[in-house]
Parts: structure tokens; sequence; C-alpha cells
């Protein structure tokens, strides 16, 4: 999000653009460019089958994602994941109606009994949002895993979904390729931007940080060699380590000023300076208020 000296802009339409860009032989992303709202998109090529990671909100969205997914799938049958339930990651599923949706039960039970709120609440978020979520058609995936993993044979390639439940959401997924070491994360971890931490009492309180840093230490653990974030740039592994640092420091530093006994109000002034000057580039500093609100109703 650009600000000018004179104030904030209106952020870019939330449009999915750009051409694909490959990472391996037959991994593709579509890159989210640092706009709000946009999430990395994945395509990944096996000799039969071709999975896509997000589709982007809305059906414009979708069917954008389906055309590029289409044009490099060339026939091969399509399998559609998301990495979780908000509504710029799959609320643009209506393109894939006719493909195999996977999701892990707790994201499926999670989209049904949030996504209809998540559709108004993201419509307060103006106009260009409300537009992109017109004629929106909350698609359910067909195909629903029990456990903490499953693995697709795409043909020649496996590839893993790995839930360890409760974090960003009760049903974060991710999508890993062990051949490849190629980690797509959703939003447990963003790269040149503040964790979207999605603590919207008392509407949505499902966000869980201290579950949140240990599934970081697990995505450590798998040792991707490349991470594709939800949000921000494709890197190493450095990118989750960055992601569990600022969270660790900002939920330590907002138990200190609580047990301090310093009022949330002042906690979220003090610790938005203070994050915000430890990251002047990161995007999207207004995540550090509801970051630092769900520390301190949680601890
Ligand atoms: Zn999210």
């Amino acid at each position: 999000m650009s600000e000018s000296a004179s104030g904030a802009e209106l952020p870019p339409p939330p449009v999915v653009h750009g051409a694909p860009q490959e990472l391996a032989p037959g991994v593709w992303i579509v890159a989210d460019r640092g706009v709000p709202l946009v999430p990395n998109i994945g395509i990944v090529l096996g000799e039969r089958k071709a999975l896509v990671v997000d589709t982007g909100i809305g059906p414009e969205n979708g069917r954008r994602v389906r055309q590029l997914a289409d044009e490099l799938a060339g026939g091969r049958e399509l399998v559609l994941t998301i990495t979780h339930f908000h509504p710029e990651h799959g609320f643009g599923a209506q393109a894939f109606a006719d493909a195999t949706i996977v999701y892990n039960r707790a994201q499926r039970d999670e989209f049904r009994s949030k996504a209809a709120g998540y559709v108004e609440m993201f419509r307060t978020f103006g106009e260009s949002v409300a537009s992109a979520l017109d004629n929106v058609e909350l698609v359910e995936p067909n195909s629903v895993y029990e456990g903490d993993v499953t693995t697709l044979d795409l043909g020649g390639r496996s590839v893993e979904l790995r839930t360890w439940g409760q974090a960003h959401t009760l049903g974060d997924q991710v999508v890993f390729l062990p051949e490849e070491r190629i980690l797509f994360t959703g939003d447990l971890v963003e790269e040149g931007c503040f964790a979207i931490v999605p603590y919207f009492p008392p509407d949505d309180t499902d966000v869980d940080g201290d579950k949140w840093i240990a599934v970081l230490d697990r995505l450590e653990a798998l040792a991707p060699e490349i991470v594709v974030p939800g949000h921000g740039s494709v890197g190493g592994a450095s990118v989750i380590r960055e992601a569990r640092d600022y969270l660790t420091a900002l939920r330590d530093e907002v138990r200190e000023l609580k047990s301090a006994g310093v009022p949330v109000d002042t906690a979220v002034e003090q610790l938005d300076a203070r994050m915000r000057s430890l990251h002047p580039d990161w995007l999207q500093p207004e995540w550090i208020g509801f970051g630092v609100r769900h520390f301190y109703d949680a601890g």
C-alpha cells in the first residue's frame, strides 16, 4: 500500500495480474506484486494433473487464474486447493467448480461457518473490494482430508498438503513439494509485510499467535529451500524466520507491557511506532495493532 505525504491513497484494486513466473520446472507462481488483497498464486504441474494454489478474491480473479491454469496445464486435470478460507485466497473458486477442490476438514468447517460473514465484512473495505466480490459464489470443496497431511500424486510429482490446525486461522494449510523443497505458506508467512493477524472481536477471535509461532517452527523443520509467502516476495527459509521473529517479538513486548499495567490502547500506540521503526519498508503496518490486541487479550 503506498502512502503520499498528504495522506493515505486508495489502494489499487485487488486484481490478480502479470505473467506467471517459473520457480522450478513446472512450478509457477503468479506474484502478488505488492497489491493488498492479492495473494501469491501457485500452479504446479505433474504429468497428469495440475494443482492450483489459491484463486484471488471474487469471480473475475478466479476466471483469470483459471485461464492461466488452463494455459499452463494444457489439458491436464485441474486440482484446486486453498491455503485457508480467507476471501482473498479462495473466493474465486467458482471458476474451478468442475475441478477437484481439496481442503482439510478444519478449513472446510471454518469456511462453512464464516465465509458468508467475511463476504459482508470485506464488502465494507471499499468499492474496489466490494465490486470484486459481486456475484461471488461460495464453493465448497468436493474432497476433504482428515488428519494433518495428504499427498497428491500429480503424475511424476508428489505434493503434500499439510496442516497443524489453528494458527492464522483454524485450518491453515501449506503446500509442500518435498522433492523440490518448495513451500507455499499461505498467510502463515508474509514477506516484507506485517503479519496479518485477523483478530476481529467479537466476530472472529480464532487466530492463535502462540500456536502460529509454533507452526512456523514446524515449517522451518520442513527445510524448504524456496518459500512462497501468502503475500510478498519469494525467498528462502529466512522468510519464515523473519515472520516468526516478528510475531515472537510482538508477543513478548505485548506481554511485558501488559504485565506492567500498560492499557491496551497505549500498548498499541507504543508498539505500532516501535514495529514501524524496526521494519520501515514493510507493507500494511495497520496489522500491527490487530496483533497487539490479540496478544494482549490472549495473554
Ligand atoms: Zn489470511
